[in-house]
């Protein structure tokens, strides 16, 4: 029985009045009768075009929602772990509109199924059940070849080395993933706010990897305490995997930036989540920010104008963008969900000078734009209006234009890079140095967590292949 409605099961949501008070997950969640009235929406199409085109690791979409409809749903679960390692992590941050959602055939009439929700829906019960004790986790199946042992390191505890961390424990590999932090996940961990990610959702997700026999070293960074010539010297590893992403903040590049009150996205984000719930940490993220500006207009830009919004002392939140609404690169549902939580949008504007007095913020030189033709990536260029500069006041500001590599330059890597990011094969995801990959952001710079994951599974198979011959 299929349901024939073209509207779709919409999530509950909480109330922006009173979702701006706190950092609890905004979208709460199918129950299971809405997961199962969603999930008879699908089609259950020959072609899944919402797998094949649309998902970047080929979740077998049709066949764990046709799980859901029969009320199996830890069979549905299994179904995603054959692909994915992060289900409910994807489920909520992937770009679904632009990948499986995208691709729906029922969204040429109406809306696509709401396969992340589903997909969501099944890794979050799998959780609670796992949790309750009602069933075990699952341990990961390992190939004939797990006597070998070889040792493969992973440096960073994103998506992208995740999956490769997964993949190779799974093949019998011993992996060990290194990290610069105390919490594994990455940008996962410190980019993504908890409104959008809950701490426990991550947690419980690379928890199980460490069940499946993953090791964790926390407190590790590349260059400074382990080298690539000490993984592959003294310590024993056959191969590395760089998964370190793109973390390294890039700057405005106007006057004023070192002004106190101007901050990266990344470094408020990372605050924000290392304070928690703690209301007087908190408070130290941004000291008395009052009127906050946040420059850029991706998603990194939408989850720091939402977290601002939320923290103590925050008056007005204006994201600050020099192109319009229709060449935003950020999710539209973030966007529309900023808006509901009250951040304002001042698009066709560049900034030009953070001004200030006694070392502290108090404006934002900026210049009115217009658009011209398409540039190389296709949206319309901005171009200055003569005559148009004004100041807009404002006490703090946040950077969130992008981000870069880290890995490029850094000592003991000696690893070919162009700019920043590091080169390598596009079919093995080889580096210049053998038995050293690279994938996810740190090639790419900042990309999707699902793409960073197809990559991660991607080098996995490469370093497999490398170690076997
Ligand atoms: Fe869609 Fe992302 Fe899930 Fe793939 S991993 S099915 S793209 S939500
Ligand atoms: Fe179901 Fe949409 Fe995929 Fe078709 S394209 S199988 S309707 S989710």
């Amino acid at each position: 029985m299929i349901n024939l409605s073209n509207n779709g099961t919409r999530m509950p949501v909480q109330a922006p009045e009173e979702r701006t008070k706190n950092f609890n997950e905004v979208a709460e969640g199918f129950t299971e009768e809405m997961a199962v009235r969603e999930a008879l929406r699908c089609l259950q199409c020959r072609e899944h075009p919402c797998m094949t085109e649309g998902c970047p690791v080929s979740n077998h979409i049709p066949d764990f929602i046709r799980k859901i409809t029969e009320g199996e749903y830890e069979e549905a679960y299994q179904i995603l772990m054959e692909t994915t390692v992060l289900p409910a992590v994807c489920g909520r941050v992937c770009p679904k509109y632009l990948q499986c959602e995208g691709n729906c055939v029922r969204g040429e009439k109406g809306r696509p199924v709401a396969i992340g929700a589903l997909e969501r829906f099944v890794a979050d019960l799998h959780r609670r059940r796992v949790l309750a004790g009602e069933i075990g986790e699952t341990p990961a199946e390992k190939t004939e070849e797990a006597s070998a042992k070889k040792k493969v390191a992973v440096i960073g505890s994103g998506p992208a080395g995740l999956a490769c961390a997964k993949d190779l424990a799974s093949a019998g590999y011993a992996v060990t993933v290194f990290d610069r932090e105390e919490v594994p996940g990455g940008v996962l961990s410190y980019g993504i706010p908890a409104f959008r990610l809950p701490d426990e959702v991550l947690a419980f997700e690379v928890d199980s990897l460490a069940a499946a026999g993953v090791t964790f070293e926390a407190g590790k960074e590349l260059g400074k305490n382990i080298s690539i010539d000490s993984l592959m010297g003294d310590m024993g590893y056959s191969a590395v995997f760089l998964g370190n992403g793109a973390g390294a903040p890039m700057g405005l590049g106007i006057p004023g930036t070192e002004l106190s009150g101007v901050v990266s996205a990344a470094d408020f984000l990372s605050r924000l989540n290392a304070a928690g719930a703690d209301e007087e940490a908190l408070k130290q993220v941004l000291p008395d920010p009052g009127t906050i500006a946040i420059i850029g207009g991706g998603n990194v830009a939408m989850d720091a104008c939402r977290s601002a919004v939320r923290i103590p002392g925050a008056e007005k939140v204006q994201v600050v963008y020099r192109r319009s609404v229709k060449e935003m690169p950020a999710d539209p549902a973030e966007l529309a969900e900023a808006m509901e939580e009250g951040v304002e949008f001042i698009y066709l504007t560049a900034p030009l000078e953070v001004l200030g007095e006694g070392g502290k913020v108090t404006g934002l030189k900026c210049q009115r734009m217009e658009l011209s033709e398409p540039d190389a990536s296709g949206r319309r260029r901005p171009v200055p209006v003569e005559g148009s500069e004004y100041v807009l006041p404002v006490s703090a500001v946040i950077e969130a234009i992008g981000s870069r590599s880290e890995n490029a330059g850094v000592d003991g890597v000696d690893v070919s890079s162009d700019r920043g990011l590091v080169i390598v094969d596009p079919e093995t995801l080889a580096t210049s140095r053998p038995g050293v990959y690279a994938g996810g952001d740190t090639v790419t710079g900042p990309k999707t967590v699902i793409a960073a994951m197809g990559a991660g599974r991607k080098a996995a198979r490469a370093i497999d292949r490398y170690l076997k011959q």
